[in-house]
């Protein structure tokens, strides 16, 4: 790994710096943001450490735009060019007695102990624009090596603060790095027993939204299965469960995470494709051949999903979009335009392209030999789709060639039987039946009425 060591860093974050020097303080860039600087990687926040206590923080800014964010704790925003940069008192935290918080954090002279407290290596460095790099923990070798791995003893660090597990986890797939023997041990030795039962449902739902997207997911959920299960205990019935399928090269959570890691990074989507086999389990039966089948398991995996999701208090829109996804994923998808018209109209575009995505993913995950004919269907699929978008096709009700007004100037008296008509039109033309033309329309709409037939 190619590491920066030139790093320019912004002239806010200078002057921050310069400030806290100037009244007699030290202070240096730390954490996530030196990491992602030596990385080259574009810095979305800039969080300074520094000797100086609160008191001393808001004596050294005093005519400045400050915030008291958490002063509490050390923490003071300071506002410059439009910006918020979060300076923090150097901490050592107290006891954890809950696996989550420090029951008391002290303030500290000494920035090696500030940096002591932190979760993994490659976050507990400390860069000054003079003074250079502090590394106590060798994090720039582990950069180099791609290689998360605790500071201190993983199982007392993991004790601690048991979100440090998915931290770990987060980094190791959004970095693409492997796990340091030693913290992985830790981690399956913490999730044999109950882990992450402290941590607050938004926070395990944040780190996994953090994960999913990442370029390393493949690995982290081939060989994390047991932490994921502690919060989303669905899971662990699918590892290791054998498909009886010719279909199947993989076992049910290989092939999730095969699939998983075969989607753009898109939350919707990869959320869709964790959980669009968990009902396979429960699902399962045998024919008398021996080959598996997992009748139902769309709708009876759209209905775990949802559970888990309002479980990890997952916002509805995303958990609606996710759980609609997967009562849809099994559904084999035609390049025929009547059928590309029927999902616009049920899906929308958005959802359909996401389910095409969809079909793919869980394609490639699937024996390559057996469906390389599936994945060229797909790609008809969306052809036909951008062939309709490009012609405006007629999909939803919006777009028919007439409205309600032409219904009732038709002859049908205004209520619920103008619905039941434009529905009727708009049938025939998502069918292929009628095309979008006002003129057909209109005369089927009389031709209706004067036949008396009912719509
Ligand atoms: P990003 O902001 O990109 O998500 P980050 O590493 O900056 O990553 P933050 O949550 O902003 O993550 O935390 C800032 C720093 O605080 C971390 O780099 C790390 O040094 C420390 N830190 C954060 N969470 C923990 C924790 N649970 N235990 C120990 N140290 C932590
Ligand atoms: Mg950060």
């Amino acid at each position: 790994m190619n590491i920066i060591f030139h790093i320019n860093f912004p002239s806010p974050v200078l002057a921050i710096l310069a400030r806290l020097e100037a009244h007699g303080h030290e202070a240096w860039a730390v954490g996530g943001c030196v990491r992602d600087a030596l990385l080259g990687h574009a810095v979305h926040d800039w969080d300074l450490c520094t000797s100086a206590t609160p008191d001393e923080m808001l004596h050294a800014f005093s005519g400045w735009a400050v915030r008291e964010t958490g002063l509490r704790h050390g923490t003071l925003t300071v506002m410059l060019e439009g910006a918020g940069y979060e300076v923090t008192t150097y901490r050592v935290d107290g006891a954890y007695t809950d696996g989550r918080r420090p029951d008391t954090v002290c303030f500290t002279h000494s920035l090696q102990e500030d940096l002591a407290r932190r979760d993994l290596t490659i976050n507990a460095m400390a860069l000054h624009p003079q003074a250079g790099l502090v590394d106590p923990f060798e994090g720039v070798s582990d950069l180099q090596h791609k290689i998360i791995r605790c500071v201190g003893t993983p199982a007392l660090r993991f004790a601690e603060d048991e979100l440090r597990i998915l931290r770990a986890l987060r980094f190791a797939s959004t970095l693409n790095f492997s796990m340091d023997p030693s913290t992985a041990d830790a981690i399956h030795a913490q999730c044999a027993t109950h882990a992450l039962r402290h941590t607050a449902p938004e926070r395990l739902l944040a780190e996994l939204l953090a994960l999913l997207p990442g370029s390393g997911v493949l690995n982290v959920l081939l060989e994390y299965p047991d932490v994921l299960a502690q919060f989303i205990p669905e899971i662990r019935a699918t590892v290791g469960f054998d498909q009886h399928n010719p279909y199947h090269v993989y076992s049910v959570w290989e092939h999730i995470a095969h699939a998983v890691a075969a989607a753009p990074p898109e939350a919707e989507i990869r959320l869709a494709l964790l959980l669009h086999d968990i009902a396979k389990p429960v699902c399962f039966s045998q024919d008398v051949a021996g080959n598996g089948h997992f009748y139902g398991h769309a709708q009876r995996g759209k209905a775990m999903a949802t559970q888990i999701l309002q479980r990890l208090h997952c916002p509805g829109d995303l958990t609606d979009a996710t759980a609609r996804l997967i009562g849809w994923h099994d559904t084999p998808l035609q390049a025929d335009p009547a059928v590309v018209r029927r999902w616009l109209n049920r899906a929308g575009e958005q959802q359909f392209r996401r389910l095409i995505c969809m079909h793919r993913c869980d394609a490639l995950a699937k024996t390559p030999s057996l469906c390389a004919e599936r994945l060229g269907q797909l790609d008809l699929v969306e052809c036909l789709l951008n062939t309709l978008l490009a012609e405006r096709a007629c999909f939803c009700l919006k777009d028919l060639a007439v409205n309600g007004r032409d219904v009732m100037a038709a002859g049908i008296p205004r209520g619920p039987q103008v619905g039941a008509a434009l529905n009727h039109l708009l049938d025939a033309v998502l069918d292929g039946r009628l095309p979008n033309e006002r003129q057909r329309l209109l005369k089927e709409l009389h031709f209706h009425t004067e036949n008396s037939f009912p719509l």
